[in-house]
């Protein structure tokens, strides 16, 4: 039997580096395409890279034409909801022009099978809590926005072209591999947790906590933390699930939703401190909470998350930045 080929775009950024190194060890050949605008070299693992851009539209098409994928795997995109609100232009073409090249690439060279990292930005402020994926879509960031209209492409392309495609709603991905030296490094890095994690390492001088007055029991946002790796494995079964269902859209989360200040306590306590952030403003874009339902993950994939207990997921990322206090090297 031959090995399974898969192109992973965006593989050297967070959830695509943890995802190329769970595909690598479940034994797929994996070439990783990135711009490494954001990604790291220092996290590729267990792959054939190459630096391409989605928005070349003829180097990507004649890639494509050159090599046959059995999935390919798009996770390049710009993630930041602030950002997202006073930029938008950004994204706009790097999350939705760069995924219409690739699908176009893709249908020129007869590739039929695409797993896409959509989010739980696409519903907006929650009607009802636990989300599930019918669930009113009425995005309220731009960020929120270029991942609704990418998971309509994927529907309209399914239907005209036959492109099979999983969009995976991730809630918050977390956690990491200090195992194999894989951790979270944005730059800037704006996510709370590895936020909260610097400033326990006093690798940062300021935590701000970005509203305390929402209608929540402390009054600070609340959200699912899901394991980078959970996340991974999801993806491997969504490719497998496109032979018999060739359209997915399912919600990747725990059911289970941790505060901002449930947060700042559980990395407090992993490093033995009391951790005391400033409390600022609310941040543009932010809903209250977002819990998700992912029953339908759960059947539809056959999966369960394994690794998204909080506590350890603040212990692996308390390790990584204490072994890479600067981030990756390269
Ligand atoms: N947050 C915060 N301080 C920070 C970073 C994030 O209070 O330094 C809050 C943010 O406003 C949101 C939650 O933490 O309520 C999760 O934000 P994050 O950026 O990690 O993920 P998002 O939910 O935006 O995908």
């Amino acid at each position: 039997m031959s090995t399974t080929r898969i192109l992973v775009i965006g593989g050297a950024g967070y959830v695509g580096s943890h995802f190329t190194l769970c595909a690598s060890n479940a034994g797929l050949r994996v070439t990783v395409m990135d711009n490494l605008s954001k990604g790291h070299r220092g996290a590729l693992r267990g792959a054939e890279f190459f630096q391409g851009d989605l928005l070349e539209f003829e180097p990507l098409q004649a890639h494509l034409s050159r090599n046959r994928y059995h999935g390919i795997f798009h996770f390049a995109a710009n993630c930041l909801v602030g950002e997202s609100v006073s930029d938008p232009a950004q994204y706009y073409l790097n999350n939705v022009i760069a995924a219409f090249n690739m699908l176009e690439a893709m249908r020129y060279t007869n590739h039929d099978r695409v797993i896409f990292s959509s989010s739980c930005a696409v519903y907006g402020i929650p009607e009802t809590l636990p989300l599930k994926e019918d669930h009113p879509k009425n995005p309220v960031s731009p960020y929120g926005r270029t991942k609704l209209a990418v998971e309509w492409m994927l529907e309209d392309y399914c239907t005209a072209y036959g492109i099979r495609s999983a969009s995976l709603r991730y809630f918050n991905a977390a956690g990491c591999e200090p195992d194999d030296g894989l951790g979270e490094d944005h730059r800037p890095e704006t996510h709370l947790i590895p936020n909260v994690v610097r400033y326990a390492l006093k690798l940062q001088d300021d935590l701000v906590i970005f509203g305390n007055d929402y209608p929540t029991p402390d009054g600070t946002c609340i959200r699912d933390y899901i394991h980078v790796t959970d996340l991974a494995e999801a993806h491997l079964k969504a490719l497998e699930k496109l032979d018999s269902l060739p359209l997915l859209r399912l919600n990747l989360g725990t059911g289970r939703g941790f505060s901002n200040l449930d947060v700042v306590k559980a990395v407090g306590n992993a490093c033995g401190v009391s951790l005391k952030p400033e409390i600022g403003p609310r941040r543009p874009g932010d809903p209250p909470e977002l819990v998700a339902d992912s029953g339908e993950a759960f059947r539809v994939l056959d999966w369960r998350p394994t690794r998204s207990d909080l506590k350890s997921i603040c212990s692996e990322v308390l390790r990584w930045f204490s072994e890479h206090p600067e981030g990756y090297a390269e």
